[in-house]
C-alpha cells in the first residue's frame, strides 16, 4: 500500500490530487446552497489567479526544497525519539494504526502552529493575508503567501522526522492530502454537520475561525480533526445556520501585489517601533 501511495502521490506528484479536490469543490459549490452571497465577485477572481501563481511556485521549489531538508537531516545524522513506521512494516493492521496516529499528530503539530500564527505578530502578518478573504472559496485555501507554505512543511517534515522517525515523503503525502481537504473547507457552502463538528472540520467550522465576529474570535483553529479545539479549549460549536461574514477588520487587500508587501510593511513597521522603543 506504501508503494500505492508513493507512486501515486509523490512520483506523479500532489498536482493531480490537488486539482482533483479543486474540482470537487468547485462543483460542491455548484451544487449546495452558498452559506453567503458573494459580496464582490472580483475578490473570487483575484484568489483563483493568485492560486495560479501559488501552486506555480509551490510546485517548482517544492521537491529541491524537500531534497534539500533530506539533506540537512542526513548530513547532521539526526536521530529520532521514536520510530513510528517500524510498526507499519509487516501488515496492513499496523500500516493504519500508524496512518492514523501519524496524521493526527501531524495535524495536532499544525493545530499548534496555526495558533501561533495568530499568537506571534511578525507571524500574524503573513497568516492575515489568507484571513483578509471576504469571500470564502475553493480558492481560498491558497490565498497564502507561499513561504507559508515552505516554513509549515519545512517544521513538519523535521519535528515528525526528529519526534516519531516518520520519513519526509510520508509527511509530503498527509501534508497534500490535508491541503486538498482545506480546498473544500474553505468552500462557500451551506452544510451542517451536526456533532461530526466535535471529530473533524467541514466548511461551516473554517467558516467560524475566518469570522469577522469577535466572539469567533481565536476558535477553530484545527485543520482536519476538530478534536485539536475540543482537547485545548478552542472549539465553537456553530449553530445550525450560523455562517458569519469573514475577513479581517481594517484589513482589505484585494491586489496581488499587495498580498506579499502588505507582511513587509509591516514588519518594517514592527522593526522600526522597536528600534524606537530601545532607544
Ligand atoms: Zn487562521
Ligand atoms: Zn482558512
Amino acid at each position: 500500500m506504501l508503494e500505492f501511495i508513493h507512486i501515486n502521490l509523490i512520483d506523479r506528484s500532489p498536482i493531480v490530487l490537488w486539482v482533483s479536490f479543486f474540482a470537487i469543490g468547485l462543483l460542491l459549490e455548484r451544487l449546495l446552497p452558498r452559506a453567503v452571497k458573494n459580496k464582490n465577485s472580483d475578490s473570487s477572481y483575484i484568489n483563483f489567479k493568485h492560486s495560479l501563481i501559488y501552486l506555480v511556485i509551490i510546485f517548482g521549489i517544492n521537491f529541491q526544497f524537500i531534497a534539500f531538508i533530506n539533506r540537512v537531516i542526513n548530513s547532521y545524522h539526526l536521530g529520532s525519539l521514536f520510530k513510528l513506521e517500524t510498526y507499519a512494516s509487516g501488515s496492513e493492521i499496523g500500516f493504519i494504526f500508524v496512518t492514523i496516529l501519524g496524521a493526527l499528530l501531524l495535524d495536532l503539530f499544525l493545530y499548534w502552529w496555526h495558533r501561533a500564527e495568530h499568537k506571534i505578530p511578525f507571524l500574524w502578518d503573513i497568516h492575515a493575508i489568507h484571513h483578509s478573504d471576504e469571500n470564502l472559496n475553493a480558492f481560498s485555501s491558497t490565498r497564502e503567501i507561499w513561504i507559508e507554505n515552505f516554513i509549515r512543511l519545512g517544521l513538519s517534515i523535521f519535528l515528525m522526522k526528529l519526534l516519531l522517525g516518520v520519513s519526509s515523503d510520508s509527511v509530503v503525502v498527509a501534508s497534500s492530502l490535508f491541503a486538498g481537504i482545506n480546498f473544500i473547507n474553505h468552500c462557500n457552502i451551506k452544510f451542517n454537520a451536526g456533532f461530526l463538528y466535535r471529530v473533524i472540520a467541514t466548511p461551516q467550522f473554517e467558516r467560524i475561525h475566518h469570522s469577522i465576529d469577535d466572539r469567533h474570535q481565536n476558535k477553530n483553529f484545527s485543520g482536519v480533526f476538530s478534536i485539536w479545539d475540543s482537547v485545548f479549549g478552542t472549539l465553537y460549536f456553530p449553530e445550525k445556520d450560523e455562517y458569519p461574514p469573514t475577513g479581517v477588520k481594517e484589513l482589505q487587500v484585494e491586489t496581488i501585489a499587495g498580498f506579499y508587501l502588505y507582511p513587509i510593511r509591516q514588519w518594517r513597521r514592527r522593526l522600526i517601533s522597536m528600534s524606537n522603543a530601545t532607544l
